[in-house]
Protein backbone atom coordinates (compact mmCIF):
# COMPACT_ATOMS: atom_id res chain seq x y z
CA UNK A 1 0.00 0.00 0.00
CA UNK A 2 1.02 3.43 -0.75
CA UNK A 3 1.97 5.92 1.81
CA UNK A 4 1.91 9.29 0.59
CA UNK A 5 -1.04 9.53 -2.31
CA UNK A 6 -1.03 12.90 -4.04
CA UNK A 7 -5.10 13.08 -5.87
CA UNK A 8 -5.27 15.61 -8.39
CA UNK A 9 -3.22 18.34 -6.54
CA UNK A 10 -3.58 21.91 -7.87
CA UNK A 11 -2.25 25.15 -7.15
CA UNK A 12 -2.62 28.82 -7.68
CA UNK A 13 -1.00 31.26 -6.21
CA UNK A 14 -2.37 34.89 -6.33
CA UNK A 15 0.03 37.54 -6.91
CA UNK A 16 0.38 41.61 -7.75
CA UNK A 17 0.35 40.27 -11.17
CA UNK A 18 -2.44 38.00 -11.10
CA UNK A 19 -2.84 34.13 -10.76
CA UNK A 20 0.39 31.65 -11.20
CA UNK A 21 -0.51 28.48 -11.58
CA UNK A 22 2.56 26.51 -9.87
CA UNK A 23 1.08 22.97 -9.82
CA UNK A 24 -1.69 22.06 -12.75
CA UNK A 25 -3.55 18.81 -11.45
CA UNK A 26 -0.79 16.36 -10.44
CA UNK A 27 -1.08 12.87 -8.90
CA UNK A 28 1.19 9.87 -7.73
CA UNK A 29 1.50 7.23 -5.16
CA UNK A 30 4.79 7.36 -2.71
CA UNK A 31 5.53 3.24 -1.49
CA UNK A 32 6.91 3.24 2.49
CA UNK A 33 10.56 3.38 2.03
CA UNK A 34 11.08 4.88 -0.82
CA UNK A 35 13.61 7.31 -1.74
CA UNK A 36 12.44 9.96 -4.52
CA UNK A 37 14.47 12.95 -5.67
CA UNK A 38 12.20 15.85 -7.22
CA UNK A 39 13.95 17.35 -10.32
CA UNK A 40 13.06 19.92 -12.50
CA UNK A 41 13.75 23.68 -13.45
CA UNK A 42 13.70 26.46 -11.21
CA UNK A 43 9.65 27.51 -11.22
CA UNK A 44 8.64 24.25 -12.26
CA UNK A 45 6.83 23.65 -9.12
CA UNK A 46 9.03 21.45 -6.54
CA UNK A 47 9.19 23.54 -3.62
CA UNK A 48 5.58 23.68 -3.85
CA UNK A 49 4.44 20.40 -3.73
CA UNK A 50 7.07 19.42 -1.17
CA UNK A 51 5.00 21.98 1.05
CA UNK A 52 2.51 20.43 0.03
CA UNK A 53 3.47 17.12 0.71
CA UNK A 54 4.96 18.43 3.91
CA UNK A 55 1.04 19.49 5.02
CA UNK A 56 2.07 22.85 5.29
CA UNK A 57 0.17 24.60 2.04
CA UNK A 58 -3.68 23.63 1.56
CA UNK A 59 -3.86 22.96 -2.66
CA UNK A 60 -6.29 24.76 -4.45
CA UNK A 61 -8.10 21.53 -5.54
CA UNK A 62 -7.15 17.89 -4.86
CA UNK A 63 -5.79 16.00 -1.55
CA UNK A 64 -2.32 14.78 0.27
CA UNK A 65 -3.71 11.44 1.81
CA UNK A 66 -0.32 9.93 4.15
CA UNK A 67 -1.02 6.84 5.89
CA UNK A 68 -4.77 6.94 4.70
CA UNK A 69 -5.48 10.16 6.57
CA UNK A 70 -6.66 13.29 4.02
CA UNK A 71 -3.59 15.59 5.17
CA UNK A 72 -6.34 19.01 4.23
CA UNK A 73 -9.35 17.96 5.85
CA UNK A 74 -7.72 17.91 9.25
CA UNK A 75 -8.27 21.26 11.02
CA UNK A 76 -5.46 23.22 10.79
CA UNK A 77 -4.51 22.18 14.65
CA UNK A 78 -4.24 18.62 13.60
CA UNK A 79 -2.86 19.27 10.79
CA UNK A 80 0.12 20.66 12.65
CA UNK A 81 -0.05 17.66 15.40
CA UNK A 82 -0.20 15.39 12.43
CA UNK A 83 2.85 17.49 10.91
CA UNK A 84 5.44 16.77 13.87
CA UNK A 85 4.28 13.16 14.22
CA UNK A 86 4.49 12.58 10.43
CA UNK A 87 6.96 14.69 8.77
CA UNK A 88 10.56 15.60 9.42
CA UNK A 89 12.10 18.61 7.79
CA UNK A 90 15.37 19.37 6.46
CA UNK A 91 15.67 22.70 4.78
CA UNK A 92 18.46 23.96 2.45
CA UNK A 93 19.34 26.73 5.04
CA UNK A 94 19.40 24.42 7.88
CA UNK A 95 17.33 26.99 10.08
CA UNK A 96 19.01 26.30 13.27
CA UNK A 97 18.38 28.39 16.38
CA UNK A 98 22.06 30.44 16.22
CA UNK A 99 22.12 30.52 20.16
CA UNK A 100 21.44 27.08 20.79
CA UNK A 101 24.02 24.28 20.84
CA UNK A 102 23.83 21.35 18.43
CA UNK A 103 22.17 19.09 21.22
CA UNK A 104 19.76 21.85 22.62
CA UNK A 105 18.70 22.43 18.21
CA UNK A 106 17.86 18.92 18.36
CA UNK A 107 16.37 18.29 21.51
CA UNK A 108 13.45 21.79 20.46
CA UNK A 109 11.41 19.38 18.52
CA UNK A 110 11.07 16.99 21.85
CA UNK A 111 10.68 19.83 24.41
CA UNK A 112 7.58 21.18 22.37
CA UNK A 113 6.34 17.65 22.64
CA UNK A 114 6.70 17.78 26.57
CA UNK A 115 9.08 14.81 26.66
CA UNK A 116 11.13 14.62 29.90
CA UNK A 117 14.43 17.29 30.35
CA UNK A 118 16.07 13.51 30.46
CA UNK A 119 14.80 11.83 27.65
CA UNK A 120 15.54 15.07 25.64
CA UNK A 121 19.00 14.96 26.30
CA UNK A 122 19.08 10.93 25.74
CA UNK A 123 17.40 11.01 21.94
CA UNK A 124 19.20 14.07 21.12
CA UNK A 125 22.48 12.32 21.84
CA UNK A 126 22.01 9.23 20.25
CA UNK A 127 20.66 10.41 17.13
CA UNK A 128 23.82 13.22 17.13
CA UNK A 129 25.67 10.23 17.51
CA UNK A 130 23.92 8.58 14.97
CA UNK A 131 24.99 11.41 11.93
CA UNK A 132 27.98 11.26 13.05
CA UNK A 133 28.23 14.26 15.63
CA UNK A 134 28.50 12.69 18.71
CA UNK A 135 31.92 14.30 20.04
CA UNK A 136 30.32 17.72 18.67
CA UNK A 137 26.77 17.95 20.90
CA UNK A 138 27.93 21.38 22.80
CA UNK A 139 28.75 23.56 19.44
CA UNK A 140 27.31 26.45 18.61
CA UNK A 141 26.06 26.11 14.61
CA UNK A 142 28.63 28.57 13.51
CA UNK A 143 31.21 26.76 15.50
CA UNK A 144 30.33 23.66 13.30
CA UNK A 145 31.12 23.49 9.00
CA UNK A 146 27.91 23.35 6.76
CA UNK A 147 28.11 19.40 6.37
CA UNK A 148 27.91 19.52 9.83
CA UNK A 149 25.60 21.81 10.26
CA UNK A 150 23.28 19.88 7.92
CA UNK A 151 23.93 16.72 9.97
CA UNK A 152 22.75 18.49 13.11
CA UNK A 153 19.41 19.51 10.85
CA UNK A 154 19.15 15.67 9.74
CA UNK A 155 19.14 14.66 13.54
CA UNK A 156 16.52 17.77 14.29
CA UNK A 157 14.43 16.20 11.46
CA UNK A 158 14.76 12.46 12.80
CA UNK A 159 14.77 13.10 16.30
CA UNK A 160 11.27 12.28 16.89
CA UNK A 161 11.05 9.18 14.51
CA UNK A 162 8.79 10.58 11.97
CA UNK A 163 8.39 7.84 8.92
CA UNK A 164 8.72 10.86 6.32
CA UNK A 165 11.74 12.95 5.52
CA UNK A 166 11.15 15.74 3.36
CA UNK A 167 14.56 18.10 2.17
CA UNK A 168 14.83 21.08 -0.07
CA UNK A 169 17.64 21.03 -1.87
CA UNK A 170 20.05 19.49 1.69
CA UNK A 171 22.81 19.50 -0.79
CA UNK A 172 22.99 23.20 -2.59
CA UNK A 173 25.41 24.79 0.01
CA UNK A 174 27.81 21.94 0.17
CA UNK A 175 30.79 21.24 -1.86
CA UNK A 176 30.32 17.94 -3.80
CA UNK A 177 32.51 15.78 -1.30
CA UNK A 178 30.35 16.62 1.71
CA UNK A 179 27.56 16.44 -0.17
CA UNK A 180 28.39 12.91 -1.52
CA UNK A 181 28.38 12.25 2.40
CA UNK A 182 24.86 13.68 3.32
CA UNK A 183 23.58 11.79 0.45
CA UNK A 184 25.29 9.03 2.16
CA UNK A 185 23.95 9.46 5.24
CA UNK A 186 20.15 9.64 3.46
CA UNK A 187 20.73 6.43 2.26
CA UNK A 188 21.48 5.03 5.20
CA UNK A 189 18.43 6.40 7.00
CA UNK A 190 16.58 5.13 3.58
CA UNK A 191 17.54 1.35 4.09
CA UNK A 192 16.75 1.92 7.64
CA UNK A 193 13.11 2.15 6.59
CA UNK A 194 12.83 5.89 5.80
CA UNK A 195 10.64 7.62 3.36
CA UNK A 196 12.40 10.27 2.01
CA UNK A 197 11.82 12.99 -0.52
CA UNK A 198 14.27 15.37 -1.92
CA UNK A 199 14.26 18.43 -3.90
CA UNK A 200 17.49 18.62 -5.95
CA UNK A 201 18.92 20.24 -8.96
CA UNK A 202 22.06 17.81 -9.00
CA UNK A 203 22.20 14.69 -10.94
CA UNK A 204 25.17 13.37 -9.12
CA UNK A 205 22.61 12.94 -6.44
CA UNK A 206 20.62 10.34 -8.77
CA UNK A 207 22.81 7.79 -7.89
CA UNK A 208 21.60 7.46 -4.09
CA UNK A 209 17.80 7.36 -4.95
CA UNK A 210 15.15 4.75 -6.01
CA UNK A 211 12.90 7.07 -8.19
CA UNK A 212 13.59 10.67 -9.78
CA UNK A 213 10.19 12.78 -10.73
CA UNK A 214 11.12 15.11 -12.92
CA UNK A 215 8.59 18.43 -13.02
CA UNK A 216 8.26 20.63 -15.98
CA UNK A 217 5.54 23.88 -15.73
CA UNK A 218 3.83 22.41 -12.94
CA UNK A 219 3.50 18.49 -14.13
CA UNK A 220 4.80 15.72 -13.91
CA UNK A 221 7.05 15.14 -16.98
CA UNK A 222 8.36 11.44 -16.19
CA UNK A 223 9.44 9.41 -13.39
CA UNK A 224 12.60 7.23 -13.51
CA UNK A 225 13.22 4.09 -11.58
CA UNK A 226 16.66 3.61 -10.19
CA UNK A 227 17.77 6.87 -12.36
CA UNK A 228 21.39 6.39 -10.85
CA UNK A 229 22.11 3.19 -12.85
CA UNK A 230 20.22 4.79 -15.91
CA UNK A 231 22.94 6.88 -15.46
CA UNK A 232 25.65 4.79 -15.41
CA UNK A 233 24.37 2.72 -18.28
P1 LIG B 1 13.57 27.49 -5.48
O1 LIG B 1 13.61 27.92 -6.90
O2 LIG B 1 14.92 27.24 -4.89
O3 LIG B 1 12.59 26.39 -5.22
P2 LIG B 1 12.24 29.97 -5.03
O4 LIG B 1 13.21 31.09 -4.95
O5 LIG B 1 11.50 29.72 -6.30
O6 LIG B 1 13.04 28.68 -4.59
O7 LIG B 1 11.16 30.08 -3.90
C1 LIG B 1 11.48 30.10 -2.55
C2 LIG B 1 10.20 30.36 -1.79
O8 LIG B 1 9.74 31.68 -2.07
C3 LIG B 1 9.08 29.42 -2.27
O9 LIG B 1 8.95 28.33 -1.40
C4 LIG B 1 7.84 30.29 -2.28
O10 LIG B 1 7.05 30.12 -1.12
C5 LIG B 1 8.35 31.70 -2.32
N1 LIG B 1 8.10 32.26 -3.67
C6 LIG B 1 8.59 31.84 -4.85
N2 LIG B 1 8.15 32.58 -5.86
C7 LIG B 1 7.34 33.52 -5.31
C8 LIG B 1 6.58 34.59 -5.83
N3 LIG B 1 6.52 34.85 -7.15
N4 LIG B 1 5.88 35.36 -4.97
C9 LIG B 1 5.91 35.11 -3.68
N5 LIG B 1 6.61 34.11 -3.11
C10 LIG B 1 7.32 33.31 -3.91
P1 LIG C 1 10.47 25.51 -7.91
O1 LIG C 1 10.61 25.03 -6.50
O2 LIG C 1 10.48 24.38 -8.90
O3 LIG C 1 11.43 26.58 -8.25
P2 LIG C 1 8.10 26.86 -6.96
O4 LIG C 1 7.15 25.85 -6.41
O5 LIG C 1 8.93 27.65 -6.02
O6 LIG C 1 9.01 26.13 -8.07
O7 LIG C 1 7.30 27.88 -7.89
C1 LIG C 1 6.39 27.48 -8.89
C2 LIG C 1 5.71 28.73 -9.44
O8 LIG C 1 4.87 29.27 -8.43
C3 LIG C 1 6.69 29.82 -9.81
O9 LIG C 1 6.12 30.50 -10.92
C4 LIG C 1 6.72 30.71 -8.59
O10 LIG C 1 7.06 32.03 -8.91
C5 LIG C 1 5.28 30.60 -8.11
N1 LIG C 1 5.15 30.75 -6.65
C6 LIG C 1 5.71 29.93 -5.72
N2 LIG C 1 5.36 30.33 -4.48
C7 LIG C 1 4.58 31.43 -4.65
C8 LIG C 1 3.89 32.30 -3.75
N3 LIG C 1 3.96 32.12 -2.43
N4 LIG C 1 3.17 33.32 -4.29
C9 LIG C 1 3.09 33.50 -5.62
N5 LIG C 1 3.71 32.71 -6.51
C10 LIG C 1 4.44 31.69 -6.04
Amino acid sequence: VSLIKVENVTKVYESGEGQVTALGGVSFEIEEGDFVALMGPSGSGKSTLLSILGALNPPTKGEVVIDGIPVYQLKPERRADFRSAYIGFVFQQFQLIPYLTAIENVMLPLAILRYSHQEQLEKAKSVLEKVGLGNKCSRLPNQLSGGEQERVAIARAIVNEPPIILADEPTGSLDSKTGEEIMRLFQSLNREGLTIIMVTHNVENLSYVKRALYMRDGLIDKIETNPGALREG
